[in-house]
């Protein structure tokens, strides 16, 4: 009997193995259907009152054109979101972004060459930049509750070697390594960024700016996180890094470490490396992962292109 590949409508259900099978009009219709649930609505002036044009009819119309009944305007699929004027196709799309969804320590530009056919690694590289752009998630929409773990790392580059006092560089003060700051819920949601230097001011300013005031910070004893408990109803926890205390009372940073091991691994196992220019894109990758973790791989990928809606990133802004 002939193997007859099953039909989707939704990347849900989806493996990695039938979203590459997907033909560019199956991966238009479910793009259309993450995107209005409920029929087109038109990007320009927000009417439901559209007409699909049929470009079996007419040369002259691309597939997926749609046409606003109200303002006249015409619109695909692709209007208003970082796949808007691609050259790459939407099945390739698609594919990069399952891809990006499913490899817990990202994939690389390379990588994504190869494996969807691109012309050149300069589109891989700004493909793989729009699909991080699309995970970004808004800040105000996920500020931080509950028992949120703080902790800080440096990115970039193998750790130095060094003769002298191990101590002295613990913290990767005087390397040229980016530091980043991880804020987690305790088994929630996570939200990661460079800043320019680890001191009292940019640790403080970006606990208060993710994290709700109703919560409880959890940090080692870093001096620069001594009095961020006034800030907070839920005060603040402390353990005792310095003196080889890692839990106690069920205090702990385990969740940050956590979260940075796999961003370290991803950035040393997958990208080699990474410029300090961008870092904030690999941040925003990660943390939506982390984020997304416990649905399906379909699921976090129909998320991520949900973000795709409304951003843009063109290639010529990002140099
Ligand atoms: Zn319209």
């Amino acid at each position: 009997m002939k193997y007859e590949p099953p039909k989707f409508d939704k990347l849900s259900d989806m493996a990695y193995i039938d979203v590459c099978r997907l033909t560019e009009d199956e991966a238009r219709t479910i793009l259309e259907n993450i995107r209005w649930p409920n029929g087109p609505v038109c990007p320009h002036c927000g009417s439901d009152n559209t007409t699909r044009l049929n470009s079996k009819s007419s040369a002259k119309t691309r597939d997926g054109v749609i046409q606003c009944n109200e303002c006249r305007k015409q619109f695909t699929v692709t209007v208003n979101t970082i796949m808007h004027r691609s050259h790459i196709t939407l099945r390739q799309w698609i594919q990069a972004f399952y891809s990006m969804c499913s490899h817990k320590k990202g994939v690389s530009a390379l990588q994504l060459q190869r494996n969807l056919g691109l012309g050149s690694y300069k589109s891989a590289w700004h493909l793989a930049h729009r699909i991080r752009h699309a995970m970004k998630q808004d800040p105000f929409a996920t500020l931080l509750k509950g028992v949120v773990e703080v902790d800080e790392t440096y990115i970039g580059g193998k750790p130095r070697k060094t003769n002298n006092n191990s101590k002295k560089n613990k913290r990767g003060r005087g390397t040229k390594k980016t530091p980043v700051v991880v804020l987690v819920e305790r088994d929630g949601k996570s939200i990661s960024k460079p800043i320019e230097m680890v001191n009292s001011k940019t640790l403080k300013t970006a606990i208060r700016e993710f994290v709700s005031k109703a919560s409880t910070i959890i940090t080692d004893d870093w001096r620069s996180y001594v009095g961020i408990g006034k800030h907070f109803e839920g005060g603040h926890k402390v353990i005792k890094h310095s003196i080889g205390e890692y839990v106690k009372n069920g205090v702990s940073t385990n969740t940050a470490e956590s979260y940075f091991s796999l961003l370290k691994r991803g950035v040393h196992g997958t990208f080699h490396s990474i410029s300090k220019q961008h870092l904030f894109r690999y941040c925003d990758e990660f943390s939506f992962r982390w984020n997304h973790r416990k649905v399906t791989d379909g699921k976090r990928t129909e998320s991520a292109i949900k973000g795709a809606i409304g951003k843009r990133l063109v290639y010529s802004e990002m140099k």
